[in-house]
């Protein structure tokens, strides 16, 4: 086999998943530094979310001292969209 696995584009996280335990820190996908998983989504956005998912970078330094499971003052805070998106 030659050429690294890396190059295989198009892969799902899952299997991004499975080469980073195999080739531990060797892969070239983007990790977030924050839960140590492979930013798929936002990808192209890694770098300007400090190498993290979005949904991390938000609960690292936009969501504040409010509790992670409850909406915080951001609209863009996920949980404002759970809410707007469903009644109350
Ligand atoms: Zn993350
Ligand atoms: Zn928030």
């Amino acid at each position: 086999m030659s050429g690294s696995l890396a190059s295989q584009m198009k892969l799902t996280c899952a299997a991004r998943i499975e080469i980073i335990e195999m080739e531990k820190q060797k892969a070239d996908y983007l990790i977030c530094v924050r839960c140590n998983r492979p930013v798929c989504v936002y990808e192209k956005d890694y770098l300007l979310f400090e190498k993290m998912h979005w949904i991390c970078f938000h609960f690292e330094f936009e969501h504040g001292d409010y509790d992670p499971d409850e909406p915080c003052q951001d609209p863009s805070c996920p949980w404002n969209r759970i809410s707007d998106a469903g009644d109350d």
